[in-house]
């Protein structure tokens, strides 16, 4: 019972944060729990969408911004792990914006542009850029691109994570996204990926459902709860019904716990 009350210390929110190095430590550490985080300056609006969608379908969360200005206060104020970077923008084009960048932030960037032209490449490069891609492109194509970039790392997250989690006979690749209980492939949505390698990561930690809906939503209102709920009720089907023991426990009025338990 002390071991749950102590959890329960350590539940944090965002609106929780004070700034001494204590909690920056804790911080730091809820940090490294989030989803991968991408933003996206683009001020073609349906491309803009489109790359939201196709992103947040692969278990990412993105974040828009439809000129050069509001893009680069967003990437210099902001925790990403990526850029995606248009050239042609209004207010501040793409190598302005890059320019600035790079005096503050390694933020990798994948600059897009619609003009094939090899200086605009060499220019985009040398100014600090990680990669290029011209349009058209097509989704998988970008995608390929932002899951190379992430992998060689570099953004503000730094921290070498582990590849892979486990927990009695779980199994998580992070890099290849997959699950597997008792050798068994776990067939799960990217929301219920990221949902199973939050509570995997903290495990033996009791995790509200708010801190759940902010880190793996992105939502910060107590009424969208209902959406982890739902999801973890997946989960379980997926990852516990079919199993001798389950991994992921209730804990009434506070959240839920991952953790391996003599019943
Ligand atoms: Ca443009």
């Amino acid at each position: 019972m002390n071991a749950r009350l102590h959890s329960r210390d350590r539940v944090l929110t965002r609106c929780g944060l004070e700034d001494d190095q204590v909690v920056i430590e804790e911080a730091r550490r809820l940090v490294e729990n989030l989803p991968m985080k991408i933003l996206v300056i683009e001020d073609e609006v349906r491309l803009a969408e489109y790359l939201r969608k196709g992103l947040s379908e692969s278990g990412y969360v993105v974040d828009l911004a439809h000129d050069g200005i509001d893009g680069l206060h967003l990437a210099v104020e902001g925790t990403y792990d990526l850029i995606v970077l248009d050239v042609m923008l209004p207010g501040r084009d793409g190598f302005e914006v890059l320019a600035e960048l790079r005096r503050q932030r390694r933020t990798p960037v994948l600059m897009l542009t619609a003009r094939d032209a090899v200086e605009d490449k060499v220019k985009g490069l040398t100014g600090g850029a990680d990669d290029y891609l011209v349009k058209p492109f097509s989704f998988s194509e970008l995608s390929a691109r932002v899951q190379a970039l992430l992998r060689r790392g570099g953004g503000d997250r730094e921290g070498q994570l582990p590849t892979s989690l486990r927990l009695a006979d779980l199994e998580v690749d992070l890099a290849r996204r997959k699950a597997t209980r008792a050798g068994k492939r776990l067939e799960l949505t990217p929301k219920e990926f990221n949902l199973l390698v939050l509570l995997l990561r903290r495990r033996g930690e009791v995790l509200s459902r708010t801190v759940m809906a902010e880190q793996v939503w992105d939502i910060n209102f107590d009424s969208d709860t209902n959406v982890v709920e739902v999801a973890v009720r997946r989960l379980r089907a997926k990852l516990d019904e079919p199993f001798e023991f389950k991994l992921i426990h209730t804990v009434r009025g506070m959240g839920y716990v991952m953790e391996e338990r003599q019943e």
